[in-house]
């Protein structure tokens, strides 16, 4: 077993197999090639009974555990959306385990809460929201939207169905466009409010909620008897990148009273350059915000920021005080436990903390920036290839496009594309995934990673290019 001298010797190392890791990831196939069952099936079925050596865990991690690895942190991983991290966050993460707080109540760590404070006072500002606000820290932005859910539905219940259940003869209503993520979907289903009462508002060309949509959408439910409860704005949806508009979506919910909801999930991180923060206009009508700087904002997986405009609606949602919780300044103090789901909570400011400070916010957005940049690059290529077509505007650093040399009837083109990511993501050196836009199989690529520079975009056009040149013949 490990005691503090051979702990010492096997944290050396393992900061310099980390070190390494990251010097080296490109090497690796980005995407897993295991089979489903290939770890399963060569691990024991039972605990061990005796203590085994490090240097046999270690082994076995990379035998068993590497091939089993799909590498978010290299550059050839263009799928989804990246989970970016960087030396800062790794080391903040590092004190975080050691320190082991359960961050719960201000007393369980003054210096977790306070920290927490003061980073959502800091990220709020530099993406623009309302200084009057608070913000928290949630694992995921899945977890922040069933919250923001939640919290719409007490305070319009006046903070009744936490206390007696859902009245009877009373529908309330949830609306977004089609193109929200599915954690919408999913909140709406386990809040209690049926999955039937979420309204899909359509989208325009650009993939972005209807003005008339949603307004219509509203009107006729007030008139058949339903309450509308919660209007959800997709700032940067998961498919494409698309905007609904802020301000629009605003006037509507001032008009009706109801509570306005923004998913900047993935594209909240854009914020902190100003040329973005044209998307915030009409911020201060909206009543809770959710980014999650562990997508594109460098800070390792989890750590997803909630900001809201009206804490008390929050706090009195979730706030529940057993006798064994109580304590002498709470009346004076952050306690962050009643303002969300868990009660236990990990000590995510400190990697934050961290990640600003040995950034500062000019490299952070000179990163961004660069991801913009070379986004454009890539576009270029693409639109000036006659077989290519360009699916969705390009709002940030994502491209959705097809193969399509323009002879293939529509449900052709879905087969070809489908094989023409798989050929791509075979080679072992990209991955991207698909989507569905107007029914068409669209594939994605996100240019994001910190390290990302012009070769990556040379080769995975290489790679790209060559794919479609084979994919006919
Ligand atoms: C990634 C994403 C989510 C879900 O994020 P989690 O933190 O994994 O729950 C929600 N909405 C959008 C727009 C996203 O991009």
């Amino acid at each position: 077993m490990l005691n503090s001298k051979s702990f010492r010797e096997y944290a050396h190392k393992m900061v310099d197999w980390m070190a390494d890791y990251l010097d080296e990831v490109e090497k690796y196939p980005v995407l897993s090639r295991n089979q489903p069952g290939d770890l399963l099936n060569s691990l024991p079925s039972f605990a061990p009974s005796e203590s085994e050596p490090m240097d046999v865990i270690l082994q076995d991690m990379e035998k068993l555990i590497m091939p089993g690895i799909t590498h978010w942190q290299s550059p050839n991983f263009y799928a989804y959306f990246p989970a970016n991290s960087s030396y800062a966050s790794l080391l903040g993460e590092m004190i975080t385990a050691c320190l082991g707080v359960n961050g719960f109540s201000w007393v369980t760590s003054p210096a977790a809460t306070e920290l927490e404070e003061r980073m959502m006072d800091w990220l709020g500002d530099m993406i623009g929201i309302p200084k009057s606000w608070d913000g928290v820290i949630q694992s995921t932005a899945s977890e922040a939207t069933f919250v923001a859910i939640v919290s719409a539905r007490e305070q319009l219940s006046d903070f009744q169905i936490n206390e007696k259940g859902f009245p009877s003869g009373k529908v309330y209503r949830v609306y977004g466009s089609a193109q929200l993520h599915s954690s919408i979907e999913k909140a709406v289903k386990i809040a209690g409010l049926g999955r039937e009462n979420y309204v899909k508002v359509e989208v325009d060309e650009k993939f972005a909620m209807k003005k008339e949509a949603l307004g219509k959408a509203i009107k006729d439910d007030i008139e058949q008897g339903y309450v509308p409860l919660c209007v959800i704005n997709g700032m940067g949806t998961t498919s494409s990148t698309a905007m609904d508009d802020l301000e629009m979506c605003g006037e509507i919910c001032k008009e009706f009273g109801i509570w306005l909801h923004v998913d900047a999930a993935y594209a909240g991180a854009a914020l902190i350059l100003p040329e973005y923060q044209y998307l915030m206009k009409g911020i201060e009508m909206a009543d809770s915000f959710v980014f999650n700087p562990h997508k594109w904002l460098l800070t390792n997986f989890d750590c997803s920021v909630y900001f809201v405009k009206d804490k008390h609606s929050l706090i009195r949602t979730f706030q529940i005080s057993p006798a064994y919780l109580k304590a002498a300044n709470d009346d004076v103090v952050k306690n962050y436990r009643d303002w969300g789901l868990p009660l236990g909570r990990r000590f995510r400011a400190l990697k934050l903390w961290f990640v600003l400070r040995n950034f500062g916010i000019k490299e952070m957005q000179k990163v961004l920036r660069k991801h913009m940049e070379l986004t454009q690059v890539l576009l270029k290529k693409m639109e000036g290839h006659p077989q290519i077509e360009i699916l969705a505007p390009v709002n940030l650093n994502l491209i959705c496009f097809r193969y399509n040399p323009g002879y293939h009837t529509e449900e052709k083109l879905n087969q070809i594309n489908e094989k023409l990511l798989t050929r791509i993501n075979d080679t072992g050196n990209a991955f991207l995934i698909q989507t569905l836009l107007n029914e068409k199989y669209t594939i994605r690529i996100v240019l994001g990673h910190p390290k990302h520079e012009e070769r990556h975009v040379e080769e995975v056009w290489q790679l790209i290019s060559e794919a479609i040149k084979q994919i006919e013949a």
